[in-house]
């Protein structure tokens, strides 16, 4: 199975939730109070049956107003038209800006031939609840698509594909595990998005159960060095994916 990371650039997001690009060269995070640095950083996995994207960025597009992600995927020799699936660990919009791009003026799937899995109630939320978080107009393109399906709880989509809820970051954010004969992958979305958050024990204040999601983090590790997984960081600046081991504290990448 081969594995790609599409970064789509690094940012600084605040208590505003809106993302700024930032130049490691340029800008300084000090210049920036009460922000938080991340990599957005969607996945592309390619399996006996599947090309996958997990998550699909900001959707930000470049000058001559082509989807930052398409350009990425077109990079490693893949078309748009290509994708299979887009799992979508949940619905904040730095997840899934991506899943749709703007044509005339209206939205339509960035991905024409791919099935998106979207947990059922954390879209119910999303419509219900809308906060700075969400943006309705995607939600809208997506339920409009014929190409959504909503997943209910854990199960499997294929063989090759298991997801579960997490909870933590949403109440109803989902993991998926993606595996074939050789290799195993995790993508824990939110819940797991930096390699850091593993080592150092962090509870998030933006999460909707910080503490939950700090207990899942570990519980997630020790099931990847069991597994011998790797794990996708959706928001890690450094490391976008490695396999990790067990230390006398915690955790560290194995090398
Ligand atoms: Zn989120």
């Amino acid at each position: 199975m081969r594995l790609i990371a599409l970064p789509e650039g690094t940012y600084t997001v605040g208590l505003d939730k809106v993302f700024i690009p930032f130049n490691p060269k340029t800008d300084s995070i000090k210049d920036r109070p009460a922000s938080l640095l991340v990599e957005i950083q969607p996945f592309l996995l390619n399996t006996t049956h599947d090309i996958i994207l997990c998550d699909t960025g900001l959707g930000y597009t470049d000058t001559l107003g082509e989807l930052i992600l398409h350009k990425n995927i077109k990079s490693h020799g893949i078309m748009p038209e290509q994708i299979t699936k887009v799992l979508l660990s949940h619905l904040h919009f730095d997840h899934v800006g991506g899943t749709v791009v703007r044509e005339n003026g209206t939205l339509k799937l960035a991905f024409p031939r791919a099935t998106y899995y979207v947990q059922k109630k954390e879209f119910q939320k999303a419509m219900e609840a809308p906060s700075k978080s969400y943006r309705l107009e995607i939600l809208d393109a997506l339920l409009n698509s014929g190409q959504l399906e909503f997943l209910d709880g854990d199960g499997y989509i294929n063989e090759d594909i298991h997801y579960e809820i997490t909870g933590g970051h949403t109440e109803f954010h989902q993991a998926f595990t993606i595996k074939d004969d050789h290799d195993i992958f995790f993508f824990g979305g939110d819940v797991l998005p930096d390699l850091y958050q593993l080592i150092r024990k962090f509870v998030a204040k933006y999460d909707f159960d910080g503490k939950k999601s700090a207990e899942l983090r570990i519980a997630f590790g020790e099931r990847s060095i069991n597994q011998n997984s790797t794990l996708l960081f959706y928001h890690s600046i450094k490391v976008p994916f490695c396999k990790i081991v067990k230390t006398e504290i915690g955790f560290r990448v194995r090398e």
